[in-house]
């Protein structure tokens, strides 16, 4: 973080009320382009006042936009959908140049998070009640779902558009308006995304994003006229922000960190579990809450195994995401750094460095932030390549001889966001299926991101609450119930009669 202001780099600002709104406080942090190691912006860091502020802008706008029509805000939505799908390219660029992932892959992050703005295009069917008629005699029941209110998003650096699009359209189709806490380190996807919506037509104020670091999260933590907080990020902070925004009687989605196992059992196509290891473990630089960071090789697989890997991720070509590369660089050089850091004790702790990606020849200009793919054979539970999430590059396996050890392996990880088994044995995948602990499951399939219209969400440690990000669940999150009983007709009440009501 920065106090004084770099003369050469663009000053972000918050957007309130429809409108870019500057920042008031000295306190800024710089955002600069992985590949290249250049600042290239500055971004406020808010006070709780101007949280305060900006919870205001969409506490004022919340009661329209409640009692705007469904038709009318689904107009909206679609509305919103063409814009993004029209200029998805631009935003993929604004990923890459502050993410550093590669264009491709961030224009599959934009595409998923299109892929809830059309989930949600479907609200008046979502969000649909339900009614009973004579549930007493002339008496009728219904059920509605109403919006929430203000509702808080604070979203982690690796997906800049598609981790608030799990959240912000169904928020924003069932009524709510919304205040965005995006990460510092990649600013302008969020403010891309209100101008969008404004474009598109939706009344200002329902959605706003306020920069900044804890401080703006623990205003929005702590806010009276906050109702609900959706988290993600890593562990330790989403087991703050569950155990905060709760004793401050909010609803709270916390989802975590993550570290994901790929099993393979010896009779697995090796070929195949070998190409998705090496995408699993690299793409994006590892910076994925769904990368596979475990290959556990099963009896006979692991020799053939850690030989494909190593040879495909020889080949893997690092450098400038805009360059056609497969991977791109880490995030800050602080994450360069510590994942570097990772690698070496991985190598003092005794584990075989097979492919060692902290030097390198690296297509990119300048002091780009990269290590490339990097594999280590003979990884064990104990080595803190194993029990830490690195997010980086850094794929570990670690060899047992049966499927039952593989199981206790992953069930014993305090983990449980997402896993894969490579098999040809069906019996083996149900059974899988069925024993493992943890919330996204593939069978030959590396990274098992649920469709919109299911729920995202993994177990343990992975997250803090009890209801997933978007598909129905999501639904559920941003509404709560309300049963109406209704009597019209019948006239004979019964006179005055304290007891409790009994239906007849
Ligand atoms: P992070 O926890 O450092 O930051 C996430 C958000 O919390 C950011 O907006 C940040 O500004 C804010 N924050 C930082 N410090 C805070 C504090 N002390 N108090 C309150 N808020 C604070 O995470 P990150 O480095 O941006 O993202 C990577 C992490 O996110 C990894 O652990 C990854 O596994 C996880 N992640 C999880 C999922 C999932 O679905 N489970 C998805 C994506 C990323």
């Amino acid at each position: 973080m920065t106090a004084t202001a770099p003369t050469h780099v663009r000053t972000l600002h918050h957007w309130a009320a429809g409108a870019p709104r500057p920042g008031g406080s000295a306190r800024y942090g710089d955002v600069t382009d992985p590949a290249t190691g250049a600042v290239t912006a500055r971004v406020p860091f808010a006070s709780a006042d101007e949280v305060g502020d900006v919870v205001a802008a969409a506490s004022a706008a919340f009661p329209g936009w409640r009692d705007t029509s469904l038709a009318r805000r689904t107009q909206v939505l679609f509305r919103f959908r063409e814009l993004l799908d029209a200029r998805a390219p631009e935003l993929a660029e604004l990923i890459t140049a502050e993410h550093g992932k590669v264009l491709g892959d961030a224009a599959g992050e934009v595409a998923r998070g299109q892929e809830v703005v059309e989930f949600a295009c479907g609200i008046p069917h979502l969000i649909k009640g339900s009614a009973t008629e004579n549930a007493s005699t002339g008496v009728d029941v219904a059920s509605i779902r109403q919006p929430l209110g203000v509702v808080g998003i604070v979203s982690p650096f690796n997906f800049p558009a598609m981790v608030p699009m799990w959240f912000f359209p169904i928020a924003i189709a069932a009524g709510n308006a919304v205040v965005l806490k995006p990460s510092e380190k990649v600013p302008s996807a969020a403010l891309w995304m209100a101008e969008l919506w404004r474009e598109a037509g939706l009344p200002d104020g329902v959605f706003n994003v306020v920069h900044g670091d804890g401080e703006a999260v623990d205003a929005v933590l702590t806010h009276p006229d906050v109702k609900s907080v959706s988290f993600v990020g890593s562990t330790p902070i989403a087991r703050h922000v569950y155990e905060t925004g709760t004793a401050h009687g909010k609803r709270v989605q916390a989802l975590g960190g993550a570290k994901n196992h790929m099993v393979v059992l010896p009779d697995a196509d090796l070929d195949l579990a070998a190409d998705q290891a090496v995408n699993a473990g690299f793409g994006s630089a590892g910076e994925r809450c769904m990368a596979i960071s475990a290959v556990v090789a099963v009896g006979a697989a692991g020799d053939t195994l850690v030989e494909k890997i190593a040879e495909r991720a020889r080949a893997l070509r690092t450098g400038d995401g805009r360059r056609g590369c497969d991977m791109g660089p880490l995030v800050t050089a602080a994450a360069r750094d510590r994942v570097s850091g990772y690698v070496d004790a991985g190598v003092d702790e005794g584990a075989s460095l097979v492919v060692d990606g902290r030097t390198g020849v690296f297509d990119a200009e300048g002091e780009g932030f990269f290590v490339g793919p990097t594999l280590f054979d003979h990884v064990r539970t104990g080595m803190s390549v194993y029990t830490d999430e690195i997010f980086g590059p850094v794929l570990s396996v670690l060899r047992v001889d049966t499927y039952d050890e593989a199981l206790d392996l992953v069930n014993a990880n305090p983990y449980g966001n997402g896993t894969a088994i490579f098999t040809n044995d069906g019996g083996a995948a149900r059974r899988f299926r069925n024993e493992v602990e943890v919330g996204m499951v593939g069978i030959n399939v590396p990274v098992p991101v649920p469709m919109a219209y299911y729920s995202f969400g993994g177990w343990k440690s992975s997250l803090f609450g009890d209801t997933h990000a978007h598909g129905t669940e999501g639904v559920h999150f941003f509404t709560r119930g309300k049963v109406v009983t209704t009597r019209w007709l019948d006239p004979s009440h019964g006179g005055v009669d304290l007891g409790f009501p009994q239906n007849s």
